[in-house]
């Protein structure tokens, strides 16, 4: 019935030959010595030699110099124990052409016997396009994960700074506003004339804690304005010597008992830059210095002009930054343990490092807990400008 079709049988010449000539595979015939003896029409086109060049020749040509070494080894290992399996598994294989160009290929072997004499059987496959498909998916999960993996941080990030924001609001804001509502409720209750004293007192305390939630919305916008790019620089000539000492006039009342800050100043007093931001930068490190400095505690104000930048450095022997909070410092409503029950919002300094790279400075500080805390900023000044 077969025969009656023309069908190719395998148990025939023929077939076989049909097989080998039409395969989709390469396929070499070795022997022993790693010679090749015969060829399939793809494996000649894989490699681009013709089936004449091929026949004889070592198999070794067909692999990368580099490799060559190492296959021979390996080949004649082969034959001392021949047996059907693909070849170097886990290994990355590659294959070298007539013209030099090399491409990966996966190859298995076969072996058998033909009068007394063991040959293997290679069946050769280029995998340059499985290879690159399966390169170019691997770099797509490996750019998917990392994206997945930044948009865990920035959640981790997020979360984080929320519940920061929440620990301080629930302090911050909860003071001044139950002092407000003591005093308001006080003052309703001092309605005799005589109370007109005790009455003033409480309605100072309320505008005080009015002007402290004011404080904290404004120091909210101030850095939302900057993260959104909203502040324009505005420099003006000014006299930085008389502006630092009129900073420290502000802060003054600030000085807990014997508390003193110690001023020293050099250089060019005129300079060009924006005031008012430099007051901001100012205006929180000190002020950070005396809040986080114990009573008979001195702050060192030192400002150094030269003609091309400034450098800003205060230093106080306060409670100092633990060093492990150190990193988080400049993170939004970050406070350190030691800091929780003096009054902040953890904002200041994260605003002072917006302004301070809008000036296209620097800040940088150095702080041992228990000790002091020294911040450093510098700032370029080009008159011109
Ligand atoms: P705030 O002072 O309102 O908490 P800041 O952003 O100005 O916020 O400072 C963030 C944190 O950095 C503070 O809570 C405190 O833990 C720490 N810190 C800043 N300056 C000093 C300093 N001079 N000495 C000790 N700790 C400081």
């Amino acid at each position: 019935m077969m025969n009656e079709l023309n069908v190719l049988s395998l148990e025939s010449e023929a077939g076989f030959k049909a097989l080998f000539k039409y395969a989709t595979i390469g396929i070499l015939v070795i022997n022993g010595e790693g010679i090749i003896e015969l060829s399939n029409p793809c494996a000649e086109k894989l490699f681009g030699y013709t089936k004449q060049e091929l026949a004889g020749q070592p198999v070794e040509i067909l692999i990368p110099a580099n490799f060559r070494k190492n296959h021979v080894h390996h080949r004649e290992g082969y034959f001392h124990e021949p047996k059907a399996r693909p070849m170097g598994y886990g290994l990355n294989l590659f294959a070298r052409r007539k013209v030099g160009t090399e491409f990966p290929v996966e190859i298995s072997l076969g072996h058998y016997q033909l009068d007394n004499k063991q040959l293997a059987v290679a069946f050769i496959t280029d995998i340059t396009e499985r290879k690159r498909t399966s390169e170019e998916l691997e770099a797509k999960v490996k750019e998917r994960t990392l994206e997945l993996t930044q948009s865990l941080e920035r959640e981790k990030e997020l979360n984080e700074l929320k519940s920061r924001f929440v620990a301080m609001a629930s302090h911050e804001f909860r003071t001044p506003l139950s002092a407000i509502l003591s005093s308001l409720s006080l003052s309703e209750s001092y309605i005799r004339t005589e109370q007109e004293d005790k009455r003033k007192r409480h309605i100072e305390r309320i505008k005080s804690s009015v002007k402290n939630l004011t404080g904290i919305l404004d120091e909210f916008l101030s850095l939302e304005k900057v993260e959104q790019g909203k502040v324009e620089l505005e420099k003006e000539h000014f006299d930085l010597f008389v502006f630092a000492n009129d900073l420290m006039e502000e802060v003054d009342g600030m000085l807990k008992q014997g508390q003193q800050i110690c001023f020293s100043y050099n250089g060019q007093r005129d300079i060009l830059q924006d005031k008012h931001i430099l007051r901001n930068i100012f205006l929180n490190v000190l002020s950070n210095s005396i809040k986080y400095s114990q009573e008979h505690q001195t702050v060192h104000f030192d400002i150094d002009n030269s003609d091309q930048f400034v450098v800003i450095k205060v230093r106080d022997e306060g409670i100092g930054i633990p060093e492990e909070e150190q990193k988080n410092l400049f993170n939004k409503f970050y406070r350190a343990k030691n800091a929780i029950n003096i009054q902040g919002t953890g904002l200041g300094l994260a605003i002072v490092k917006q302004y301070i790279e809008l000036l296209g400075g620097k800040i940088s500080f150095f702080s041992k807990a228990n000790e002091g805390t020294t911040f450093t900023i510098n700032i370029p000044l080009n008159q011109y400008v």
